[in-house]
């Protein structure tokens, strides 16, 4: 008889998203008219680069031709993007990453999903609060997580963000072996300083501890001061793993294309304490289970660093920064508390009521969609997200109406 994994039978369904499309999916039954504005998914909405798209043609020129066609590539990715990441996304910013230590993937939602195998089944986890789902529901497939009961796992140390940390998670009080991190983060949009990732990586050193870093909105950071990286923090290449995606910093979503660094001094024990190195268990992994990333998108990805893909990729992030700064501003004068909006796409606003309340007062009174932040964590009671992917003139006319609405009274 064939017998499933037990452990999928304790994750939670996918309520949050399968919510929000009922709700707006009724409203346009009864209101055929209305127009929608959609600020709540973490999607992009503009056009890959100028730059991206010519070297995607050209690399799929290149399969037309029996002399240029590429069969499988390596499983770690091309070099000639490999060689690109390395030097642009790390070492001319002091972090001493090298080529070989970066593995090329088709998304960093696979990538931080996966990851996870590597670890014993009984490690103790740290994750955000609210988080990015995958981090979790990964866990609880893999049956680290226990029982669910009043909103929470029992066997998770939640690291609550609220606003009286900045939303940045205090250090654990007790001691945990594996932490999830992501800044900006999703979904709050909030950063974290240096001095505070460098708290988190001495932690993590003193406990054999392992951080693993998501930095998928790295490039909507535009204070200088704010570290992109993991790897700008001393003494984290022995305890960190990160993981980057061309798909917020150039439109990659339906492309695909990311990457996982994962350096060759981090390292994890056996059950007698013996060291073994992360990356040659990621590359086995790597190898074993995954064939690479096509050719045509590894060329469309190398593209993000030539001097024009740079100002095209700035462009495109500065448009969505600039909806932010309008919600921001918005929001501001409503006088709601929020965080985010200024190194990142999303904003998280503090309703003061119940966040489904005020998503349906939003979807009802002002025709936009926001994400309630329950569907993020315990947590996210009480804040709903607002996403900045959407053209400038859709966030105006969404701004306006909400100010209406809310100006209304209603
Ligand atoms: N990490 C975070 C925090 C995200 O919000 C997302 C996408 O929304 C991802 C990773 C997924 O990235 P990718 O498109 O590379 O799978």
């Amino acid at each position: 008889m064939i017998r499933i994994n037990e452990n999928y039978l304790k994750l939670q369904s996918s309520y949050l998203f399968v919510e929000i499309a009922k709700r707006v999916s009724v409203y346009q039954q009864e209101n055929p008219e209305a127009d929608i504005i959609r600020l709540g998914i973490g999607d992009v909405t503009r056009a890959l680069p100028p730059a991206c798209i010519q070297a995607f043609s050209q690399g799929v020129k290149e399969m037309a031709a029996d002399a240029t066609f590429r069969g499988y590539g390596p499983e770690q990715g091309y070099d000639f993007l490999r060689d690109k990441i390395a030097a642009n996304d790390y070492q001319v910013r002091g972090a001493d990453i090298s080529s070989d230590e970066i593995f090329v993937s088709d998304g960093s939602k696979c990538d931080s999903g996966n990851i996870q195998e590597l670890f014993a089944g009984d490690i103790r986890l740290a994750i955000p609060d609210p988080v990015y789902p995958v981090y979790l529901d990964t866990n609880v497939m893999a049956g680290r997580t226990g029982e669910f009961a009043d909103g929470r796992y029992d066997k998770i140390l939640y690291l609550d963000s609220l606003p009286e940390n900045g939303f940045v998670p205090n250090l654990p009080a007790q001691p945990v072996d594996l932490i999830y991190l992501c800044f900006p983060n999703n979904p709050t949009g909030a950063s974290i300083s240096r001095d505070t990732l460098k708290l988190w990586v001495d932690y993590a050193r003193e406990n054999k501890a392992l951080i693993l870093y998501d930095a998928a909105y790295q490039a909507f950071i535009r204070d200088q001061a704010l570290p992109r990286s993991i790897f700008e923090i001393e003494g984290a290449r022995e305890v960190a793993i990160e993981f980057r995606s061309f798909s917020k910093t150039a439109g990659f979503t339906g492309t695909r294309c990311a990457f996982t660094v994962v350096p060759k001094t981090c390292m994890a024990y056996d059950g007698n304490g013996q060291k073994h190195s992360l990356h040659a268990l990621w590359n086995r992994r790597h190898s074993t289970k995954f064939n690479g990333v096509s050719y045509p998108v590894q060329r469309a990805a190398e593209a993000v660093y030539s001097p024009e893909g740079q100002a095209q990729v700035q462009e495109l992030v500065d448009y969505y920064l600039n909806n932010a700064g309008l919600i921001r501003e918005e929001m501001a004068a409503l006088g709601f508390e929020f965080a985010g909006g200024e190194n990142s796409p999303y904003i998280w606003v503090n309703c003061r009521r119940d966040a489904w309340e005020f998503f349906d007062l939003l979807l009802k009174k002002a025709g936009v969609v926001t994400t309630p932040g329950p569907g993020f964590g315990k947590c996210g009671e009480g804040f709903i997200r607002i996403s900045a992917f959407n053209s400038y003139a859709n966030v105006e006319t969404a701004m306006t109406r909400i100010r209406e609405a809310l100006g209304a009274g209603l």
